[in-house]
């Protein structure tokens, strides 16, 4: 059965990224929105667009009967649930077809098997697939739990049998530990998913997660496009993401591709799939869980072997064979794809919310930006806090890191705090370099990520003060003639909580910091401003500096519409509808959380229409003012 109408059960940058593909293939695209997103890209760039609730995921992206009622309406062919939300929601899977609508995923039984950690591990020993050591059985006695624990050694990790996204796993050093560990992942993984049901495993203390892609068809037929590398984690989740495995040896790596083909047949299986793989010191490998639906890091793989993985997935939801036989498909070069959050990386990657003031994504000939924000989108408290995924391809691994350094070097994000100065750090280490990271070695602190501010970063800030019309090439004409003669520059700024003030002079061909340090800015050098937020690039690392005296702006507006920040009360609406205001104008304050936001306008624009008055309890979210 041919698709010729899709709706996108997600939001953000995947569906932007499925809203592409189904251009290509000239596929009508419909899109579903809650409250929070009525503005967003993807509604923007589908056929069509229906909202569906508000900005609670159980009356939006979860609601599997919203969902399925505007897919009848619309008279969509199918549904592709994206990753997250409901992807691997069987009953979705069992709905979509009670319905008489494709569901651009695995098949329901699937999902529900490998959905369980421990029946997908139970599944994989019977077929003979090599499972990390440790214990998947119903009985889940306390005695039994710790007798199992004792027999695989400690340290052990508990993990959630329904878990996912990283959650529901403790790690237990000592055997008088384990009860109370138990204890606590037993209540979180209620909390988070409704079951206390455990497994245990051996914990493997230098572990690398490489995973392979996989793709099965209908008819029998199943593929692997290699793997990929996704060891550098943060509490469990990914954050750089390359194929091919670096260092991995041939032998290996046939035995871990060949097991993963295995692994897909020993269940009815069809759409694309990742199995996951913990690998030890020694080479061994384990399976750790099959993922059963596009991942995030899917790009990497795209980009070395060229195959678009959204198109497979329709392809075989129309029923037909994959497109290419296995020794048809070959990788070439190397891909990397970093994840920009908005997150705090010296603050316990603490989630930043608000609006983005700015942002620039660079992309060049062998790189994809997958975004699904835009400047003056904001980031809110109620989804993921990725803002873009970056991927770059180069002939090998070390052009590669180099290429995703410029592109990061070459892109800023205002507004929010992110973790691109940390992404540079990881690029720039030896230990990525060497291929040296495990999936603890972050959270570990193994690496040497503290960044203290050379004197070449205030000279780089002063000079693109004095040249900012060229900011590109400011090294070409690196003479500081505006300082000759004159008084020095006093430069005052704050890094990393710190206050620093320092003077910059030019003296014989070169900028004088303090009177001591001699700087001359060098190509690769740059420096991104917005307001008072300073970036500099040097030496392929990024300093966020930020400028004193700046009034902070407590507004979380979108290019077309003030929403509240936070929930709250309305003090005051300054404006009316058909009001003209200016960029920088109040139209509304209000109070939340013991301050008062005074919420300003974005651009000139007059106002469409005003939702509340003064004195009214606002949602999170909730638009107050349309602009026109
Ligand atoms: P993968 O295993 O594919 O790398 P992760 O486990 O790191 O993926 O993250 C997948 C999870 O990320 C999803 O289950 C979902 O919770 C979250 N996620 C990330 N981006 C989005 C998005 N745009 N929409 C919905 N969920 C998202
Ligand atoms: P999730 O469903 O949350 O993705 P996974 O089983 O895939 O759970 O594990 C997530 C991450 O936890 C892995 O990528 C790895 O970093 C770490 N991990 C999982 N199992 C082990 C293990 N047995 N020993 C050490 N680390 C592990
Ligand atoms: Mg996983």
């Amino acid at each position: 059965m041919p698709i010729s109408k899709i709706l996108i059960a997600n939001r953000g940058e995947i569906a932007v990224r499925i809203i592409q593909t189904c251009r290509q293939l000239n596929i009508k695209t419909v899109a579903v929105f809650a409250d929070a997103d009525r503005f967003a890209k993807h509604v923007q760039m589908a056929d069509e667009a229906y909202h569906l609730g508000s900005t609670d995921l159980a009356d939006s992206y979860l609601n599997i009967e919203k969902i399925i009622k505007v897919a009848k309406d619309s008279g969509v062919d199918a549904v592709h649930p994206g990753y997250g939300f409901l992807s691997e929601r069987a009953s979705f899977a069992e709905a979509l077809d009670k319905a008489g609508i494709t569901f651009i995923g695995a098949p329901a039984e699937a999902l529900r098997l490998m959905g369980s950690k421990s029946a997908a591990k139970q599944t994989m020993l019977q077929a003979d697939v090599p499972c990390v050591p440790g214990y998947q059985d119903d009985n889940q006695s306390v005695e039994t739990l710790q007798k199992a624990a004792d027999e695989i050694g400690f340290p052990v990790l508990i993990k959630a049998v329904a878990g996912g996204g990283g959650k529901g796993m403790k790690i237990v050093e000592k055997a008088e530990q384990f009860i109370s560990q138990l204890e606590s992942a037993k209540r979180e993984a209620m909390n988070a998913f409704g079951d206390d049901q455990v497994i245990l495993e051996k914990y493997i203390t230098k572990p690398k997660h490489i995973e392979v892609q996989i793709c099965a068809d209908k008819h029998g037929n199943v593929i692997h496009l290699f793997e990929r590398d996704c060891s550098t984690q943060r509490r469990y989740q990914k954050v750089i993401e390359e194929a091919p495995a670096a260092g991995l040896s041939d032998a290996t790596r046939t035995d871990m591709l060949n097991a993963a083909i295995k692994a897909t047949q020993a269940i009815d299986y069809a759409g694309a799939g990742t199995i996951e793989f913990i690998m030890d010191g020694d080479d061994s490998f384990y399976f750790m869980e099959m993922n059963t639906r596009l991942q995030v890091e899917h790009r990497v793989s795209e980009l070395i072997t060229g195959v678009d993985l959204v198109e497979w997935q329709i392809r075989v939801a129309e029923g037909e064979k994959l497109p290419l036989k296995q020794t048809k498909i070959h990788d070439k070069g190397h891909a990397i794809q970093v994840r920009l959050y908005a997150e705090d990386p010296q603050n316990n990657y603490l989630p930043s919310t608000g609006l983005l003031e700015r942002v620039k994504l660079m992309q060049t000939k062998h790189s994809l930006v997958d975004s699904g924000v835009r400047t003056s989108d904001s980031v809110t408290i109620h989804y993921d806090p990725m803002i873009a995924k970056l991927v770059v391809w180069a002939k090998n691994r070390q052009k590669c890191i180099r290429e995703m350094q410029n592109i990061l070097n070459q892109s800023a994000i205002f507004g929010v705090k992110t973790n691109m100065a940390f992404l540079s750090q990881i690029l720039a280490s030896k230990a990525f370099a060497k291929h040296n990271i495990y999936t603890n070695s972050l959270d570990n602190n193994e690496l040497d990520l503290s960044q203290p501010l050379p004197a070449a970063v205030t000279a780089i800030f002063a000079h693109h003060l004095l040249h900012n019309d060229h900011p590109q090439q400011a090294w070409h004409h690196a003479n500081g003639w505006r300082l000759q003669g004159e008084q020095p520059l006093a430069i005052q700024f704050e890094y990393q909580g710190e206050k620093y003030t320092h003077l910059v002079s030019w003296e014989a061909g070169e900028y004088l910091i303090d009177g001591k340090d001699h700087y001359l800015p060098q190509a690769g050098d740059l420096c991104h401003i917005h307001r008072n937020q300073v970036q500099v690039i040097h030496n392929n690392l990024r300093y966020e500096l930020i400028l004193p005296d700046y009034e902070a702006k407590a507004s979380a507006s979108n290019a077309n519409a003030i929403l509240a920040p936070m929930p709250g009360k309305i003090i005051e609406v300054k404006v009316a509808e058909g009001d003209a205001v200016e960029q920088g104008e109040t139209l509304v304050v209000m109070e939340a959380m013991k301050m008062e936001l005074e919420l300003k306008a974005e651009r000139d624009a007059v106002i469409k229409s005003v939702y509340f008055k003064q004195a009214d309890q606002v949602k999170a979210d909730a638009v107050l003012v349309e602009l026109e």
